[in-house]
């Protein structure tokens, strides 16, 4: 039975779903399914046994490919997203009796290694939507981790909760909700992204980083077309650009260069910014030092700025643990990388880290 959360939306499990497929609904009208992709075909496969009609409107894949012309603007940036660029954001149908309600499905997986945040736009958004028209459905297998995380971002979004407030007030509705730790995770930096999803975040680039990381040791081989374009090359982005309207300008930003030979290696929007001597595994008398005002500043000066794998880090792509990065015009030693992490000079950990060292560029604007 599906509980009521707030007016026009409801919390169940995938059998909830399913009775209201079947029987049809007086009063939901839409339904957001989150499932992993083979119980989204497994749930295909039982409809058609049981003759429940569903016909498709439109499939969207990462990075704007989808099935019906004019789908693009739904995804706009999400090729920048940390998902891969051929994976299915959601595919969206007409369902139930008559054709009557329109269903969202969305793969997502309950684990806590699960990136949530690249779904979250599109899932909150069909709730809003479906909300003005009539009422909304979110449902998974249980009803437990899935549907509670994403109704809790919805909440939190709607109604300026902070994470714990926002599944605070769900649990009202339906006592047993209970995201995973990993959803947990990710609804706390949402709430820190001011309750978006922010691409230019340095918490979301940290968090497109560690899932890089987690690839990594999962084994999975990492090549090129998962790191940022070269600024380096204009070619490449211009290409990596080519979503976003062409005005003609080119902004000023930020860049660093190899002091050697001035070829650009990084830009401003590729560094990951992080709080000097903070970390989970800074040294605690570091910590306790840094709040001593006879403390000298320089000492926790950063002398190394840490940015994400870009197309030049040609070493990188061997696979190695670890390694040094250099220039690719002129050969110069830049840096470093590893992908269990390494330590800033202020005493933070960054993982994975792929440094340059202040005294090896110059920052100047392109
Ligand atoms: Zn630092
Ligand atoms: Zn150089």
């Amino acid at each position: 039975m599906p509980y009521l959360v707030r007016d026009g939306l409801f919390i169940s499990n995938i059998g909830g779903a399913a009775e209201i497929l079947q029987s049809g609904s007086t009063e939901i009208t839409h339904i957001l399914s989150l499932l992993s992709s083979a119980s989204i075909s497994f749930f295909t496969e039982w409809r058609s046994s049981l003759s429940i009609p569903a016909k498709e409107i439109r499939k969207v894949y990462v990075g704007g490919s989808g099935s019906a012309p004019g789908s693009h603007d739904d995804v706009g940036d999400s090729s920048k997203k940390a998902l891969a660029p051929d994976k299915l954001l959601y595919s969206l149908e007409y369902a139930g009796k008559d054709l009557k309600m329109v269903r969202m499905a969305v793969p997502l997986r309950d684990m806590e290694s699960e990136n949530l945040l690249d779904y979250l736009d599109v899932c909150l958004d069909f709730i809003d939507e479906s909300r003005k028209e009539g009422s909304v459905l979110v449902h998974c297998f249980a009803g437990v981790s899935r549907s509670a995380a994403i109704i809790t971002a919805y909440l939190m979004k709607t109604e300026r909760l902070s994470q714990e407030d926002a599944l605070e007030s769900l649990r009202q509705s339906c006592e047993f909700v209970c995201p995973n730790d990993g959803f947990l995770e990710q609804l706390k930096m949402f709430e820190e992204m001011g309750f978006k999803v922010d691409l230019a975040s340095p918490i979301y680039k940290r968090f497109r980083l560690n899932i890089l990381g987690d690839l990594y040791n999962r084994g999975e081989k990492i090549d090129n077309s998962k790191f940022g374009a070269d600024p380096g090359v204009p070619s490449e982005m211009v290409s990596s650009e080519a979503s976003e309207p062409l005005n003609g300008e080119v902004k000023s930003t930020p860049a660093y260069r190899c002091k050697k030979c001035r070829r650009v290696v990084a830009l401003e929007d590729n560094v990951i910014s992080h709080t000097p001597g903070e970390g989970e595994t800074s040294f605690e008398w570091k910590k306790r030092k840094s709040g001593n005002p006879f403390n000298k500043f320089d000492e926790h000066e950063c002398s190394s700025i840490f940015i994400e794998p870009l197309r030049w880090m040609t070493t990188v792509e061997e696979g190695g643990m670890e390694g040094k990065l250099s220039c690719i015009h002129c050969e110069a030693r830049l840096g470093y990388f590893n992908w269990s992490g390494i330590q800033c000079s202020c005493g933070s950990w960054i993982t994975p880290a792929f440094q340059l060292h202040k005294s090896r560029v110059d920052i100047s604007t392109v």
